[in-house]
């Protein structure tokens, strides 16, 4: 094919990363490619996925969706962070807050000078110094005021409904001209020089195309099946194979956070939207039987249950190359890391930045973008699969046996030097574009009883008089100001004009 000749992209799938695929293609290159996605509704969509991080604004900015009209679409409410409970010991909880935690002096980190703190006896928790945790502490959300008063804006995501997310982006990829096609895939037919050159449907129809993007969720009937890319196996890193999810009735308490409660053999969620809760049990099956963690999850709701517990099984993992020929996989048909930090939406947001970047338009010159393309989330799936493992392997739950399974992990050695860094004096340096900051691992190795030995000496620089009077002046401005917003209830119903009893 030569440069500038027309795309005719096939999206195979139309859960959520079919659609965000489609609407992104759809608004940001669909004068020069003709976008068919093929979706089958008798086999559905995973439906679940309704936590995201903050990355999410810049897809939402980036197609133009208003975003009071997106809370009324896809019932959606605010995320200030994670509070994670019982993860390092039971009755101790932490929040991985969005945000920045504290505010540095010149250029000592602020850290460095809680840590400081710490020795003298003068600081208080970590979470102390966060304006997104003393918000999410007293169920409050407000808007961004340019960081007036001191306090940095509050840093948010959202959580959705995932059985309407996906509509709202078909509408809007529909609208720029994307076209669909019901149909359930029965083959994939591949040319002889071994792409993909169409997609077989039942009736005997065929959809052709010159350039594919595998979203069929697991079953990865693109990448996985057709072009036989091998599937890398997380799960000695990542044990957890399966969880149940039900939704309940909302809890009065309206909470701008996702929870994440530790259990005998994985975890919980909590997610609060407009309308209910969604809940789910995460857990690795070689220590806990289907029932057990089926009934830990009815035991464990904060509202009545409105449908029958619903099993997903996966494995941890992903295909060794995310492009192969003329197909690329996005979502779960790439792979899945387990939902522990909303990070499968994002790798799909960020999947499709980089084939944005990478797609040039010659189709027969695909080898160095593939490459890049591979190389580059190959480094990004990784470092979040480090994140992730870090929360398991640092417990203290002795004498529990999946915990006790979770801390004899072999760590990663990316994350033994991440460890290693940061217990020598709190240190971290971020490698290449990773996704998760400075901030988000200083609260979760601190939240998990990763604790420094030391502070680096840039922290000598503030008198130790100065250190105790500082640290309590910005727990107080952040507490102060969190104390004058309005509640997550009441942001939520004058955002979107509806009070949440009356959203349906
Ligand atoms: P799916 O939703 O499974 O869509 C697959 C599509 O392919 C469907 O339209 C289906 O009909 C179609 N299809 C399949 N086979 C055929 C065929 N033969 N013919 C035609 N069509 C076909 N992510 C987050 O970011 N935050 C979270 O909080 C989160 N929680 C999760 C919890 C769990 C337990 C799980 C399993 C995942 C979670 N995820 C989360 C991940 C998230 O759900 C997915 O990344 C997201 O929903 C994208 O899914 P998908 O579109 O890849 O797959």
């Amino acid at each position: 094919m030569e440069p500038g000749s027309p795309l005719d992209i096939v999206i195979a799938g139309g859960g959520t990363a079919g659609w965000m695929a489609a609407a992104v293609l759809a608004r940001f290159i669909g004068n020069r490619a003709s976008i068919t996605l093929v979706e089958s509704e008798e086999i559905g969509i995973v439906g679940v996925g309704e936590a995201t991080i903050p990355q999410i604004h810049n897809l939402l900015i980036g197609l133009g969706i208003d975003q009071a009209d997106f809370l009324r679409r896809t019932h959606a409410s605010f995320k200030l962070g994670i509070e994670f409970v019982d993860w390092l010991r039971r009755g101790q909880s932490y929040v991985h807050s969005f945000g920045t935690v504290g505010r540095g002096v010149g250029l000592i980190p602020f850290r460095q000078l809680w840590l400081k703190g710490r020795a003298l006896g003068t600081a208080g928790d970590y979470g102390d110094y966060s304006y997104n945790v003393a918000a999410a502490r007293l169920g409050r959300m407000g808007r961004e005021d340019g960081g007036k008063g001191g306090t940095p804006n509050l840093a948010y995501a959202y959580h959705f409904d995932a059985s309407l997310f996906a509509p709202m982006l078909r509408d809007y990829a529909e609208g720029l001209g994307a076209k669909r096609v019901e149909g359930r895939i029965s083959s994939v037919e591949c040319s002889d020089e071994g792409d993909i050159a169409a997609l077989r449907l039942d009736g005997d129809r065929r959809v052709a195309g010159n350039f594919f993007i595998d979203c069929t969720g697991f079953r990865s009937l693109l990448l996985g099946d057709a072009l036989g890319v091998p599937f890398v196996d997380w799960t000695k890193w990542l044990p957890c194979d399966s969880a149940f999810a039900v939704p309940c009735a909302s809890n009065p308490v309206f909470r701008p956070f996702t929870q994440s409660i530790a259990r005998d053999a994985g975890w919980q969620w909590r997610i609060p939207l407009q309308t209910r809760t969604g809940n789910g049990h995460v857990f690795c099956s070689g220590f806990i039987g289907e029932d057990a963690a089926r009934e830990a999850l009815l035991a464990n709701l904060d509202g009545e249950a409105q449908a029958e517990p619903r099993l997903i099984r996966f494995t941890t993992g992903h295909r060794a190359e995310y492009w192969s020929r003329n197909c690329v996989a996005l979502g779960l048909a790439a792979g899945f890391m387990e939902p522990l930090e909303s990070t499968s939406i994002h790798l799909v947001q960020s999947g499709l930045d980089r084939l944005l970047k990478l797609l040039g338009g010659d189709l027969a010159n695909l080898d160095t973008a593939r490459a890049t393309f591979n190389r580059l989330s190959t480094i990004e799936w990784e470092r979040v699969r480090d994140f992730l493992v870090l929360h398991y392997v640092a417990n203290r739950r002795e004498g529990e046996p999946f915990w006790d399974h979770c801390r004899a992990i072999d760590l990663p050695p990316t994350l033994a030097e991440k460890i290693a860094l940061f217990e020598e004096a709190g240190l971290f340096i971020r490698e290449e574009d990773e996704l998760f900051l400075d901030d988000s691992w200083g609260q979760v190795m601190i939240g998990q009883g990763i604790m420094p030995r030391g502070w680096s000496p840039l922290a000598d620089n503030v008198p130790a008089d100065d250190v105790g009077p500082y640290l309590a002046s910005l727990a107080n401005a952040y507490r102060t100001k969190a104390a004058t917003l309005p509640t997550h209830r009441q942001f939520v119903e004058a955002m979107t004009g509806k009070t949440m009893e009356h959203v349906h």
